[in-house]
């Protein structure tokens, strides 16, 4: 198995969300990737980041978030993003689409719904005062090489 990863360490600020985007983007471009693949992940990974930054620290600005990303064998994308805030309770009930728990914040409850769309496989693991970790995994399509 050939493996290769970037992992970002960043304060939960919405400001960061940008500089993250561009690290994992730039990773992600040494592959032969389809820009629509690229689109797909950059899309997915910045609602797992502002719901770490909304929901896991309250936009409180304090907490840490640390990303990763790693390319298996020139296909397999895995994007983790973790957070030790708040946690989540009921982590069926959370990825209901639609379902939010600030319906008066401007969230419309959409956020894992497009990350399952966008990924393969969407993982989450919770654990109340504790944090939580979101695994996201993308087979990318193959490339001709020209
Ligand atoms: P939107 O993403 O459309 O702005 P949303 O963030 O509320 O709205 P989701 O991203 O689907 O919707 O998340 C659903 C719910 O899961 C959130 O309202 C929140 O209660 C909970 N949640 C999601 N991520 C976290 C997290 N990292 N820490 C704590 N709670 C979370
Ligand atoms: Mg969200």
């Amino acid at each position: 198995m050939n493996e290769n990863y970037i992992k970002i360490e960043s304060k939960a600020k919405i400001e960061n969300l940008a500089s993250i985007r561009v690290c994992v983007t730039s990773f992600l471009s040494n592959l032969n990737i389809h820009f629509d693949e690229l689109m797909d992940i950059k899309t997915a990974l910045s609602e797992a980041v502002t719901n770490a930054i909304d929901h896991g620290y309250s936009q409180k600005n304090d907490g840490i978030i640390i990303t990763e990303a790693t390319i298996i064998d020139n296909e397999k994308i895995v994007i983790k993003v973790v957070d030790f805030g708040t946690g989540i309770e009921d982590i069926t009930l959370a990825m209901t689409p639609a379902y939010t728990s600030k319906p008066e914040s401007e969230h419309a409850g959409m956020g894992f719904t497009i990350m399952e769309s966008f990924m393969d496989e969407v993982i989450v693991d919770s654990k109340i005062d504790n944090g939580t970790v979101i695994t996201m995994t993308k087979t990318i399509r193959k490339r001709k090489s020209s």
